[in-house]
């Protein structure tokens, strides 16, 4: 497991966003993911490329998610 930090995509608001799952909802409570979960980022600038990101991982466009 790793250890999800704000800032990190498991923490944003477009990690996964187009596609609730049951883990993003795990992993914000718990600000920990499994090292090789991914979910596609729907931010508008990245969702063409079909970017899938670690809860670790991070970017610029982060934006809070709203329950945490
Ligand atoms: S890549 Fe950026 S915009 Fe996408 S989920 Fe991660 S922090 Fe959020």
């Amino acid at each position: 497991m790793v250890h999800v930090e704000n800032g990190q995509c498991g923490l944003c608001s477009h990690f996964g966003e187009k596609k609730a799952e049951p883990q993003i909802f795990q992993i914000r409570s718990k600000k920990e993911a499994a090292e090789t979960f991914t979910a596609a980022c729907g931010h508008p600038k990245h969702e063409a490329l079909n970017l899938l990101v670690t809860a670790n991982s991070g970017c610029s466009g982060f934006q809070v998610a709203a329950h945490q």
